[in-house]
């Protein structure tokens, strides 16, 4: 997510946070510009951001502020109907929101706007939150907003507009980042740092969990907060995988967090090899500092093609690895007759890993030491990142033997998640539930039977 006020230039610079913050979501894109008097325009379209808008859509959007979204689907579904931002005109003027997270009460709040009349165009979780500030009863618009959040359970960072008044906030327990900053005498919000940087912004501070924040124009006014949580608990997902490695969240610096990870990973597995290697790109600082701690040196012995996009055409010989084989490529010269470590973030399925085994092998490793920067993902994310169901987590229910054999790797070490929690523990307490299966947010909609636990789509 992206908001920008009190600036020139509101809709190239939204289109610029977003295209920097284009790893968080590659299925659609959108930019909602509000001018002056407060009127809403919204241009999105499914695929990349650069796809998605030309320069004449941007020259054409003037405004005042501005509000962008990239899509990744978790809940909802990839339609192009749950595109974002939402964009909807009621009592108060135009509304736009654009939100990170997964409501976990979703289809409960749904039900009853639904029983009441409410007309539902989404299936997206973040429509619910459009409906509770339109149908709030309070009086102004912030105390709408706080009201219609104040009934939202689970995660979510929101950037929203009323007319040409812009809201920040992030639930009360934090999960997904939000950070605020400033160019010249306007404001930013963006998920990550990266964003800031790209456009110059100076990088003010993170939006607090619970923290409600009202931007008009050059003003800014933190409201009050939303209803504590009982504990606060980040994503540390965002650490691991999620997150650019040259952002900062909750006051770390993801490359630094993911080298911990490397570092402690080689304190706890070491092995005696030859070279250490990564699964490039989300996994170079893990494997930067696994070849630090351990000596062993770091070669670039994958490489990763950058151009692949979501849709391509699979030609009709294409086997199982098809997927892997066209986005990775060993360098022969490197893993030849040679010991690897090979160094990855997480393991999820394990398609990814076992293609890429089989490739090293191929390419002449002798041995495949896999190394992975967390632990084993064992529960599936109800909080916005896409896990399956447990079934298809294969460190649900196998044991690292098992999975040794089923990847064909000469040994395989997870990082504990003690030693993970330990390199961040000034950032924390996290939200672990991936890993541990301890929900920090209640699971209201799957204990009340109204979502099945499903597969959500490809990783
Ligand atoms: P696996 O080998 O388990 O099939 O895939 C592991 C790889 O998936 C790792 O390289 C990791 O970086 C990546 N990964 C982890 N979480 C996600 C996610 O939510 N989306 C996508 N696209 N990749 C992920
Ligand atoms: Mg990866």
């Amino acid at each position: 997510m992206f908001g920008v006020t009190g600036v020139e230039g509101v809709a190239e610079l939204t289109f610029l946070g977003l295209y920097a913050l284009q790893h968080r979501g590659q299925e659609s894109a959108g930019i909602c510009v509000i001018d002056a008097e407060g009127v809403a325009r919204v241009r999105k379209g499914t695929g990349l951001v650069a796809d998605v808008f030309s320069a004449d859509d941007l020259n054409s959007f003037i405004g005042t502020s501005a509000v962008g979204h990239v899509r990744y689907s978790t809940a909802g579904g990839s339609r192009p109907q749950n595109a974002q931002p939402i964009v909807v005109r009621y009592a108060r003027g135009d509304l736009c929101i654009a939100h990170n997270g997964n409501l976990t009460n979703a289809q409960e709040l749904r039900e009853a706007l639904v029983e009441e009349g409410a007309l539902f165009q989404t299936t997206s979780d973040s429509e619910v939150i459009v409906h509770l500030i339109a149908r709030s009863r309070e009086e102004t618009v912030e105390a709408q907003i706080r009201d219609a959040l104040s009934q939202c359970e689970g995660a979510f960072s929101a950037v929203i507009s009323v007319g040409d008044t812009l809201f920040a906030v992030v639930d009360p327990r934090g999960f997904r980042p939000l950070v605020l900053g400033r160019r010249g005498r306007g404001h930013v919000v963006a998920s990550e740092t990266c964003a800031l940087d790209i456009i110059s912004a100076e990088y003010v501070r993170d939006v607090r969990p619970g923290e409600l924040i009202r931007i008009r124009g050059d003003e800014i006014r933190i409201l009050d907060d939303l209803p504590a949580a009982p504990r606060v608990s980040p994503c540390v997902f965002e650490l691991v995988y999620f997150a650019r490695p040259d952002s900062h969240i909750w006051g770390v610096a993801v490359d630094r967090a993911r080298k911990a990870f490397g570092r402690q990973l080689a304190r706890e597995h070491p092995v005696d090899a030859d070279c250490v290697i990564s699964v490039p790109d989300s996994a170079n600082s893990a494997a930067l500092g696994y070849a630090e701690e351990s000596g062993i040196p770091f070669e670039l012995g994958l490489l990763r093609n950058h151009y692949v996009g979501r849709t391509f055409i699979r030609p009709v010989q294409a086997d199982r690895d098809f997927g892997a084989r066209i986005k990775y490529n060993p360098v022969r010269e490197i893993v030849q007759g040679r010991r690897v470590i090979v160094v990855d973030d997480s393991l999820v399925r394990g398609t990814t890993s076992t293609s890429l085994v089989k490739f090293l092998k191929e390419a002449g490793a002798r041995e495949v030491h896999f190394r992975i920067g967390s632990p084993p993902v064992r529960f599936p994310c109800f909080y916005g990142i896409d896990m399956p169901s447990r079934a298809e987590l294969i460190g649900a229910s196998k044991t690292v033997a098992e999975v040794e054999e089923i990847l064909g790797v000469t040994s395989l070490g997870y990082l504990s998640l003690e030693g993970m929690l330990n390199a961040v523990e000034a950032a924390g307490p996290f939200c672990d539930a991936c890993f541990s299966g301890e929900y920090s947010a209640p699971l209201v909609d799957m204990e009340k039977g109204l979502v099945a636990i499903q597969a959500p789509p490809g990783c």
